[in-house]
C-alpha cells in the first residue's frame, strides 16, 4: 500500500479471480468460461468494427438495446449493458444500498458481493444456507435490505424455482431485489418476465458464459425505467463508453445467433449431465447443478488436495478455501475431450491414493 491510498480502502480484501497460470497449458476449468468460441456472427461483426475503433462507443447502447429487446420481448428503455455483469452488479451496490438499506446475500453465494458491498462502503448482511446449500425464500421475505440473489446459485448451482424467486420480489416491495442469472440459459427459469409487474426486480444476466464472450467483457440489466435510469445516472458519472464498439457488435451478433446459443448450451448440458454421472460413480457428492458447473466433494480426499492433484496434472479446478466448503471444489464444464480427461485424472488420483492406503496398511 502506498502511503497516498485512502484510508478509506486500507481494509479491503479485493476479489480474488480464479488463477490464470502461464507456466504451461492447463486444461482450465476453473473460471467457468465457455469451451466454444464465439458465435460466427459476434466474430465477424466484431472484427468489422475494428476499423471504426477510431470513435468512441455509442454512450446511449441503442444496438444493443434494440438487439436485446427483440431477443428478450422489452422495451428498449428496460434494458442497460455493462462491462461485464460485474459492473452493473457494482452499479447497484452502489445506487441501492446505504446504511438504511444495507445489502442482504447467502452466506454461500458469488464471492464478489461481499466485496462489491465493502468497496462501496455499505453495509451489509449475510443469511446461511440450509445444510443441504438450498435456499429457502422465507428467509428473504421483508429482508430489510437491498436482496442479491444468484440463480442459478454460485459455486453450488442450485436453482430457485420462479416461483420462489416471485415471492423474494414480492416480499420486497420496498426495497430492490437484484437477481443475478449469469448462469440462467444453462437451466433454471429467469425472472426476466417479472419486470413488467415488478418495480423494484432488477435481472442481470452475462455474455461471459453460455455466450462465450468473457474476454469481450459484457453483461446487461433487466428493470423498470427507472431503475435503468439510476444505473445510466451512476454509469455516465463512471464511464459512458463503458462498452466498447468491438465488444457492443459481437453483442448484437450474439443475441441475433440464437441457434448457437441453443447449440453451445445443449451440448454444455449434455456434458454435464455424463460428467456428473462419471463423478457419482466414483463415489462422489453433488450438488443438482443447473449451471456450467459442477460442485463436488468425495469422502476419501479434501477438496484442495484433490485441487492440487489435479493442477499437477495441468488440470485447473477452483477450490475456495472458505467455512462450509471447503472440503469441495468448483468443476468448469469444458469440452467433451476436456472432461473425459478430467475424469480419467480423478479416477488415476484416487486410485493412486487406493493403492497407498492398502500399501501402508500392508506394511
Ligand atoms: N455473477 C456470477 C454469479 C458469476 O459467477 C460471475 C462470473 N464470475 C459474474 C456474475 C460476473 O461475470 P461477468 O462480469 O464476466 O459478466
Amino acid at each position: 500500500m502506498s502511503r497516498f491510498f485512502s484510508g478509506k480502502y486500507a481494509s479491503l480484501k479485493a476479489y480474488v479471480p480464479g488463477e490464470q497460470p502461464q507456466d504451461r497449458k492447463y486444461i482450465k476449468l476453473n473460471t467457468n468460461e465457455s469451451p466454444f468460441p464465439p458465435s460466427p456472427i459476434a466474430q465477424r461483426m466484431a472484427r468489422e468494427e475494428a476499423g471504426s475503433l477510431e470513435l468512441y462507443s455509442d454512450p446511449a447502447q441503442r444496438a444493443l438495446r434494440e438487439a436485446a429487446s427483440q431477443a428478450y420481448g422489452l422495451p428498449a428503455e428496460n434494458i442497460v449493458f455493462g462491462n461485464g455483469s460485474d459492473e452493473i452488479l457494482s452499479f447497484a451496490f452502489a445506487a441501492f444500498c446505504d446504511e438504511e438499506r444495507p445489502a442482504v446475500f447467502a452466506d454461500i453465494t458469488y464471492g464478489f458481493y461481499r466485496v462489491f458491498a465493502e468497496a462501496n462502503r455499505v453495509p451489509w448482511r449475510e443469511i446461511p444456507l440450509k445444510e443441504d446449500f438450498s435456499l429457502d425464500a422465507e428467509d428473504y421475505v421483508g429482508a430489510g435490505g437491498t436482496v442479491f440473489i444468484a440463480n442459478p446459485n454460485a459455486p453450488t448451482g442450485i436453482a430457485l424455482p420462479l416461483s420462489e424467486i416471485e415471492r423474494i420480489v414480492a416480499g420486497n416491495p420496498g426495497n430492490v431485489v437484484v437477481i443475478d442469472e449469469a448462469y440462467i440459459d444453462f437451466g433454471g427459469e429467469s425472472a426476466v418476465g417479472l419486470i413488467k409487474k415488478y418495480d423494484n426486480l432488477l435481472v442481470v444476466q452475462t455474455f461471459s458464459k453460455s455466450r462465450s464472450l468473457a474476454g469481450g467483457r459484457l453483461g446487461m440489466g433487466f428493470a423498470s425505467k427507472e431503475i435503468i435510469n439510476d444505473i445510466d445516472t451512476l454509469r455516465f458519472s463512471a464511464n459512458p463508453y463503458n462498452v466498447n464498439r468491438m465488444t457492443a457488435a459481437a453483442g448484437v451478433g450474439a443475441l441475433a445467433d440464437k441457434g448457437y446459443l441453443r447449440f453451445c448450451t445443449e451440448r454444455i448440458k449434455a456434458t454435464r449431465e455424463k460428467t456428473a454421472a462419471a463423478l457419482a460413480a466414483l463415489g462422489f457428492r453433488l450438488t443438482d447443478s443447473s449451471a456450467n458447473f459442477l460442485f463436488a466433494e468425495h469422502k476419501d480426499i479434501g477438496g484442495r488436495e484433490l485441487y492440487l492433484a489435479l493442477k499437477e496434472k495441468g488440470i485447473l479446478i477452483r477450490h475456495f478455501d472458505a467455512p462450509r466448503i471447503s472440503e469441495r471444489n468448483r468443476i468448469t464444464i469444458g469440452s467433451e475431450e476436456e472432461m473425459e480427461a478430467f475424469v480419467a485424472a480423478v479416477a488415476g488420483i484416487l486410485e493412486e491414493k487406493r493403492a497407498k492406503k492398502t500399501g501402508e496398511a500392508d506394511r
